[in-house]
């Protein structure tokens, strides 16, 4: 027995699943899931020290690489200090004036722990603000597991093919309207009907909880002003895009800089992963006049004991400060690379695939070279069976990809050329397992 077979026998019998959160059980693509003991750089080692070069980056966070000296040297210092005091800090604002130097749209900013709990008061939020009680979310965007927004949701749900989620009541899931990705009829007909009703339309950036998405050119500046003409709130959901697809997000790529093709400005964004490089730390941002409607100055309710934590915050702001324009572009051109070096890979062994791109996030999907993937429906169609040997096969070659096919694959600023060749050396084989399958 290995180490994490062990360790996961006896976590089995500890928490549901052996797991804190479901993706990590490996549901999808089967066999033992890797316990973890470290992580430095682009590499992670389990119990039974083996190093894997990491393509999953704590789902996003790791973004400058794991444990990155002047992360880690901000954290002990933070420590030192002492580990929460239940009162305001300096650091706090320093992180949100970093988010705000970097992302123009947000002019005030609410720290909270996780990505759930940023998009859960968001939606509160726009609801307080609109008086209005429904949200439109699409099919196959995740924005965490509040009850309201688990219908067609992706991420975990997807993996485990569950439409939704029980113990979610019938009156809490007839306030979401569920509507196919990038299909603005669909959300001008839903406007038509129920339009002095619906409080926010809720999207991903970027959808990567389906695999990656591209939104079509101008879908979210076309969401924002159907929603504006109809006093309803855009809530853009940058969680996992938010200071990972480029400095201000993927807001800042398509939709924030002068001369882009389609500019808008969300009502509401939200926040998680890279923000807090590894510690928990979200957050959601937007207009002043919306902000303002939360508590102490507001009627919207939102707290949390740990909200700003000094250690989470002091992660944060290491991790911000190192995330350098220059940090994106390296990022950048490497997935692109990556992405070739697995499209060639696969080619080479007769697999039919396409690569799924927004920025520099990407995924691959499977037997969809035809059409590619735009919605929930065209990542359902797909050839799912090829990922579970690709990926094992990665595996045992060291490589620790995302554990489900409707995951993105993140890179960081440490993956170095000898990483980089790691991965590269494993990618024939793994082709030739998706090919057998
Ligand atoms: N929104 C998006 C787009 C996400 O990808 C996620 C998590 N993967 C969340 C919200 C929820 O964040 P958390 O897991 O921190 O609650």
């Amino acid at each position: 027995m290995t180490s994490s077979e062990e360790l996961f026998e006896r976590a089995r019998h500890l928490m549901p699943g052996g797991v804190n959160s479901p993706v990590r059980a490996f549901g999808s693509v089967g066999g033992t899931p890797r316990f973890m003991v470290s992580a430095k750089g682009p590499y992670l080692t389990d119990a039974d020290g083996r190093e894997y070069v990491d393509l999953v980056c704590s789902w996003g966070p790791a973004l400058v690489g794991h444990a990155h000296p002047d992360v880690l040297a901000a954290v002990h210092a933070a420590v030192d200090r002492g580990l929460s005091f239940g009162a305001s800090t300096p650091a706090e604002a320093e992180l949100a004036a970093i988010v705000m130097e970097r992302v123009s749209a947000v002019e005030r900013l609410r720290m909270v722990s996780t990505g759930t709990e940023a998009t859960m008061t968001a939606v509160r939020l726009a609801r307080g603000f609109t008086g209005r009680n429904l949200i439109i979310k699409f099919a196959g965007c995740y924005h965490g597991h509040l009850d309201g927004l688990l219908a067609a949701a992706g991420s975990g749900l997807a993996t485990l093919a569950l439409p939704g989620s029980a113990g979610v009541t019938e009156a809490t899931a007839a306030e979401t309207l569920v509507l196919p990705y990038n299909d603005l009829a669909a959300v001008e007909a839903a406007f038509e009907t129920h339009g002095p009703n619906i409080a926010a339309v809720i999207t991903e950036a970027a959808p990567a909880n389906m695999g990656v998405v591209e939104p079509g050119a101008g879908f979210n500046a076309a969401l924002s002003r159907i929603t504006g003409q109809h006093g309803a709130l855009l809530i853009l959901d940058e969680v996992l895009t938010g200071f990972r697809t480029g400095y201000a997000g993927y807001w800042g790529l398509t939709g924030g800089a002068e001369g882009t093709d389609a500019p808008f400005t969300p009502d509401l964004l939200t926040f998680g992963k890279v923000i807090g490089g590894g510690m928990p730390v979200a957050a959601l941002g937007g207009r002043a006049e919306v902000m303002d409607y939360l508590a102490p100055v507001g009627p919207v309710y939102q707290a949390g004991t740990l909200s700003g934590n000094p250690i989470a915050m002091a992660a944060g702001v290491a991790t911000l400060t190192a995330a350098t324009p220059e940090v994106y572009a390296g990022i950048d051109k490497r997935s692109l690379e990556l992405s070739g070096a697995v499209s060639a890979a696969l080619g080479e062994a007769g697999v039919d695939h396409s690569i799924q791109r927004a920025g520099n996030l990407f995924s691959v999907a499977f037997g969809t070279s035809a059409n590619g993937v735009h919605n929930y429906e065209d990542a359902q169609g797909q050839e799912a069976f090829r990922y579970a040997p690709f990926f094992h096969s990665m595996l045992d070659s060291g490589v620790y990809l995302p554990p489900s096919v409707f995951e993105a694959w993140f890179l960081s600023a440490a993956h170095d050329d000898a990483a980089m060749d790691r991965i590269y050396a494993a990618l024939p084989a793994a082709a030739k397992a998706a090919a057998a399958a």
